[in-house]
């Protein structure tokens, strides 16, 4: 395994695969500090691909002012050991100079899709996913990129980026790994003492309610919002940031859960760490392909 930090040998190194050696690349983009969510999608990619790249880079542009990104979790020393037991054939590691250069001044934008949700809870975090994912996949054009459904909305502004910018890249969306509490695994989580940890349950609990409720035939979404905001009140130390029952296809807001796939997402702050995940029903509706089982 090779660790790469210029942008420079990383897109030569992947024409090399690309070209001479005629083999498949899969590449899996991280921010690092690596759990059991991100190595199942390196697990995924190591059977897709005969190639492996992992890149990991906590992007600055991302973050919104007055976010963690200064705290952000950094251990590229535990990462590298993990992606080595993974088989990983690089891991692609630029510093922000790097990926930003002086005079750097081009950002990627996808309408619609960005402007909720995570958009507004954290301003410009959907410049700065489009815009980096844009220069890894132009730096490394790799065949597949996998990404978590743990992050439902980022996955579907990416969808909508490289089939817009027609990409050569096919994007690959797997399923949220969970603790044994339910609780979505995040790099996040390290920020959690051990009462947050207990108190963050809340947030899987309260959409398994909804999905239940959904189950027994509710289909008002107000209804649906209502459950899990009065199951996240039960806890006092979650704080509910939105909570929000979409077209799981185009993340417009329903009132009722009719004839989509359907899916809830939520933000909740636990203490100061905020934490997001989401839970999909209604998939019987003119279900797609796209659309992973959680
Ligand atoms: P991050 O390092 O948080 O930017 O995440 C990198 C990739 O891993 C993204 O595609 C995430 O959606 C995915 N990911 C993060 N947590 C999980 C999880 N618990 N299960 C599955 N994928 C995840």
């Amino acid at each position: 395994m090779e660790i790469i930090n210029r942008r420079q040998r990383m897109s030569s190194v992947a024409r090399k695969i690309r070209r001479e050696q005629d083999k498949s690349v899969g590449l899996v983009p991280t921010m690092g500090a690596l759990h059991e969510g991100h190595l199942s999608l390196v697990k995924e990619a190591r059977q897709m691909c005969d190639i492996v790249v992992v890149s990991v880079f906590v992007n600055p542009t991302q973050f919104a002012p007055n976010e963690d990104f200064a705290h952000y979790p950094r251990d590229l020393t535990k990462d590298t050991a993990l992606l080595t037991d993974y088989n990983v054939d690089y891991i692609f590691a630029p510093t922000a100079e790097e990926m930003y250069p002086k005079g750097y001044s081009t950002y990627v934008n996808v309408e619609g899709l960005s402007d909720q949700m995570e958009g507004v809870s954290r301003p410009g975090h959907f410049r700065g996913v489009p815009t980096v994912v844009t220069v890894l996949l132009n730096t490394i054009r790799p065949d597949f990129a996998f990404f978590g459904q743990k992050d439902a909305q980022q996955a579907l502004v990416i969808k909508r980026l490289v089939k817009d910018l027609a990409f050569d890249t096919e994007i690959v969306v797997l399923p949220t790994v969970r603790e044994d509490s339910g609780l979505a695994m995040s790099s996040r989580n390290t920020f959690l003492n051990g009462e947050e940890r207990e108190a963050a349950k809340v947030i899987h609990r309260s959409l398994v309610k909804a999905k239940e409720a959904y189950k027994a035939g509710e289909r008002n979404s107000g209804k649906l919002i209502e459950l899990v905001r009065k199951t996240i009140e039960t806890e006092p130390r979650a704080r509910l940031d939105y909570v929000q029952v979409s077209n799981a296809e185009n993340l417009e807001r329903v009132e009722k859960v009719e004839d989509h796939p359907i899916l809830i997402t939520i933000a909740v702050f636990i203490g100061k760490t905020r934490l997001i995940d989401n839970i999909q029903m209604n998939l019987g509706a003119k279900k797609k392909d796209s659309l992973v089982k959680v």
